[in-house]
């Protein structure tokens, strides 16, 4: 090897900057390189020209939020898929998938692509949405849509106090069930169905998962979340925060064990049966 430069025919490895360009971004990388020990110009093989053009695809990819080429490699492990396989899955050319698990960055519409047919709690999360959005409110929902923001924050202020997630969900069934009865209508507009240890808002497992990898919450054991952030009450209107405070004051003493039992006698529970969506009708024979 000689440097182009100066001739000078002894390289040292180094760890240098580059700022190349992509997609109209400059985009700055640390990679290691031969450098001239006369001139001090970079020379780099193609092995470094290659890990320079992967570092600054992966670079540019977490800037916008996409997936690395490394998550891409690793998705397509976890399916146990040869590069031609997960290009048949995915619908997309062979040479794509190479390309993606290298250098060249997936658009914003691949990248969706990709995550909903490989991440499973992204699919679940999306699956969840799509749900929300079709179903009308009826009866079952409290006469209300379902409000995502409206259900989240409420989680997040009753948490707090109830800890263990059977007790937030026995917390959440009476604070939509209290003020139907009051109001006419629920809060959040969350379905419940009948579950073994009493009623629970409808796929609050897919609910919580989806709470716990977006940040919300976080879990010190099986039975006991926190919320990672302050609750913004500022979402509710006066009459949903008196309700609020309401169910607060019911589960401040005991985390809402009281509830817990009370919600196994109500007629909305004993008269439905197991996995039954629970209608709001229910909500004016509440024993609160
Ligand atoms: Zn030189």
């Amino acid at each position: 090897m000689k440097c182009l430069q100066c001739g000078e025919e002894r390289f040292e490895k180094k760890k240098m900057r580059f700022t190349p360009e992509i997609k109209g971004e400059y985009v700055a990388v640390l990679v290691m390189t031969h450098v001239c020990t006369g001139c001090n110009t970079p020379l780099m093989d193609s092995h470094q020209m290659n890990h320079l053009r992967r570092a600054a695809a992966d670079q540019y990819r977490r800037m916008h939020q996409l997936l690395t080429s490394e998550e891409i490699v690793k998705f397509r492990q976890a399916l146990g898929m040869s590069q031609t396989a997960f290009a048949n899955y995915l619908k997309v050319g062979e040479a794509s998938v190479k390309r993606w698990e290298t250098y060249y960055v997936q658009d914003v519409v691949q990248d969706e692509n990709i995550r909903l047919k490989c991440d499973e709690a992204y699919a679940e999360s999306n699956a969840l949405e799509v749900h929300w959005k079709t179903h009308p409110a009826d009866i079952y929902s409290g006469k209300r849509r379902f409000n995502w923001e409206l259900f989240k924050q409420a989680v997040c202020y009753l948490v707090e106090l109830t800890r263990s997630p059977l007790f937030l969900n026995k917390a959440l069934f009476y604070l939509d069930f209290i003020h139907f009865k009051n109001h006419g209508t629920s809060i959040t507009g969350a379905r419940y169905v009948h579950l073994e240890y009493g009623p629970c808002p409808d796929q609050y497992q897919n609910i919580f998962d989806l709470l716990l990898s977006d940040g919300t919450l976080t879990a010190i054991t099986h039975h006991e979340l926190h919320a990672a952030v302050k609750a913004d009450l500022s979402v509710f209107d006066d009459i949903e925060k008196e309700t609020l405070r309401l169910v607060a004051d019911l589960v401040k003493s005991d985390q809402g064990k009281k509830l817990l039992d009370l919600s196994h006698e109500e007629q909305a529970f004993k008269k439905t049966k197991a996995l039954q969506l629970i209608s709001y009708e229910f909500a004016k024979h509440l024993k609160i």
